[in-house]
Order: C-alpha cells, then sequence, then structure tokens
C-alpha cells in the first residue's frame, strides 16, 4: 500500500509499494496550494538519454532536448501534478551511466515539487533504474518483476503498465500476471475513468512471417481486458515516435511524441500538456522547436462521445 510521509520529497512519496497515489486521496499537503493543479499531468515518452551529455543520434542532442522540457515544467502555472516519462528514458541498453545522466536531467523536477513517474520501455532495464533512481524501486512489487502503478487524480485513474520484454528487444509483452492484476485493479476502482499507459502501441494484428512483433504481442487479451470495462476510456503510448490521436472500438489512442529523435521527418518532438476535464482530457501539443505551427495545439477527447 502507499506509504505518506509528509516530511520527504512529495516525489519519494509516491511510488511505494508499487502503487502512486495522488490527487483526492492524499491531498492534504499537495494540493493545499492553489498553485498547483490535480487534474494536470505532463506527458513525455522516449527521451532516449544516454550516458554522455554529448551524445547525438539522428541529428539530435537527447539530454539537450530534456534539459528544455525539464525547464519549461518546471515553469508550468498552475504546477502540474506530475510527470511521467512513458518509456524508454533510456538510450539503447538502458545502462546505468544512462540512468546517472537521466537522473541529473530531471532533478530540477524535485526541487519543484514535480513528482516524476517512469515506465520502461524497451531500451530500459529495471535493475539500473532503480539503482540510479532510488525513488521509482517498488518496496513490494505488486506484478512481480514488473514495474506498474496507478496514479490517482480527481478526474481519472492512470494505471501505468510495464511492457518491457527483453533489453533492447523491439517486441513489448505485458503477460499473465500483470494483466491480471490490470483486471483486479480495474474492477476495484471502476468508479472513476481509467486511463491505460504503457510504452509499446498496441499491435492488432500479427506481424508478417518473420518479422517480430513490434508493438504489445499480446494485445488481443490486453484490450480484451480493457473494452470489457466501460470506464476505460484512453491508452496512452509512446514507442513509435509518432504523435497521433485515433479511436479503436471506442477507446481513445494517444501516442504521444518523442522527447528525443522522430523517426519522421515530418513528425514533431517534444512532449504533451495534458489537462483533465470530468468529461475528457484536454492534450495540447509542446514541440521542442517552439517556431512549429504545431506548438501549442490542443486537441479535446471526450470520454462521453
Ligand atoms: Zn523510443
Amino acid at each position: 500500500m502507499p506509504l505518506h510521509v509528509t516530511t520527504l520529497k512529495r516525489r519519494d512519496l509516491l511510488i511505494a509499494g508499487g502503487l502512486a497515489t495522488f490527487g483526492l486521496a492524499t491531498g492534504q499537503r499537495a494540493w493545499a496550494d492553489d498553485a498547483s493543479d490535480a487534474n494536470r499531468i505532463a506527458l513525455l515518452s522516449d527521451t532516449h538519454i544516454p550516458e554522455s551529455a554529448d551524445v547525438v543520434a539522428r541529428g539530435v542532442n537527447m539530454t539537450a532536448n530534456l534539459r528544455q522540457v525539464v525547464a519549461e515544467l518546471v515553469g508550468l502555472t498552475p504546477r502540474p501534478s506530475g510527470v511521467l516519462i512513458n518509456g524508454d528514458c533510456a538510450y539503447l541498453k538502458g545502462l546505468p551511466a544512462d540512468y546517472a545522466n537521466l537522473a541529473a536531467c530531471v532533478d530540477p523536477l524535485a526541487d519543484a515539487d514535480l513528482p516524476l513517474h517512469l515506465t520502461m520501455g524497451n531500451h530500459d532495464d529495471r535493475g539500473p533504474l532503480y539503482d540510479a533512481l532510488s525513488d521509482q524501486r517498488p518496496q513490494s512489487p505488486v506484478v512481480e518483476s514488473k514495474h506498474v502503478s496507478v496514479l490517482r487524480m480527481p478526474h481519472a485513474n492512470f494505471f501505468l503498465l510495464d511492457s518491457l520484454y527483453q533489453v533492447n528487444v523491439v517486441t513489448g509483452e505485458l503477460g499473465s500476471a500483470q494483466l491480471a492484476w490490470l483486471a483486479k485493479t480495474l474492477d476495484e476502482n471502476s468508479d472513476k475513468p481509467a486511463v491505460i499507459v504503457a510504452h509499446h502501441n498496441p499491435q492488432f494484428t500479427p506481424p508478417e512471417e518473420g518479422r517480430p512483433w513490434g508493438g504489445v504481442r499480446d494485445t488481443e487479451a490486453w484490450f480484451a481486458t480493457l473494452t470489457a470495462r466501460p470506464h476505460v476510456k484512453a491508452v496512452v503510448f509512446g514507442h513509435t515516435h509518432n504523435w497521433s490521436v485515433s479511436r479503436h472500438e471506442g477507446l481513445h489512442l494517444i501516442n504521444l511524441p518523442p522527447v528525443a529523435y522522430v523517426f519522421g521527418e515530418t513528425q514533431p518532438n517534444g512532449w504533451v500538456d495534458a489537462r483533465l476535464r470530468p468529461d475528457g482530457i484536454d492534450l495540447t501539443l509542446r514541440t521542442i522547436d517552439p517556431a512549429d505551427e504545431r506548438h501549442g495545439t490542443t486537441t479535446s477527447l471526450n470520454w462521453l462521445a
């Protein structure tokens, strides 16, 4: 169960027991000031932070991009309830030095009282991550060998899943133990809209013969779990480095842009400033290039439509 000790930095409180809780349930301290918005969360993905700050890939300095975004985050008013990096936090292999650089990049968030939540991508590794960012290590994992948690906000709960299958292998997998935990936890929290978060994209059709699954290979079981529960409204993922919003069987699919490099020339990199409403969510794209014409554009999703 969550641990709440108000003398610690807030970031340290949210991961204990693998069940992160913030918002109404624990809000006495966190939301007492008017400068924060309990329904606002910064959504980042695919930071790909390397061991050295001068490494460049595909024409992008990943460390510089994340530092730029962190500087924007600490200046937000009202302050969001937290910051999520949705996997591929590290460059390629989840090396200890990658996470040391990542820890340095995100350090200003703690000073700004912005809790950080991470999910695991295919370029991450749980052990080195926990060593470098010890506050991410759950005291007692709710799903063995998986890094999962629930973020509780006034207008919705976010369920953070772990789709890391093998380090530096493109395929994603949730697994039956995690899906069982998800089904049970969704049922226990059916009083609010649910937003599901995982690094890998859902993949609804198998790959061509001889090709690996590029997305979640147990998508069929995953989405059966989700579509059977009408309070599940949206699925957030990264992995494809391709900002887009779409629908599948009534669920909103939110594909976050990368903070790092894009794969397609016309795609933006950046992050998404998300604000929950009682009946949906507003997603504002913040591009790395402030001159990008898509910078600041908002996509509004309606849970009831
Ligand atoms: Zn990536």
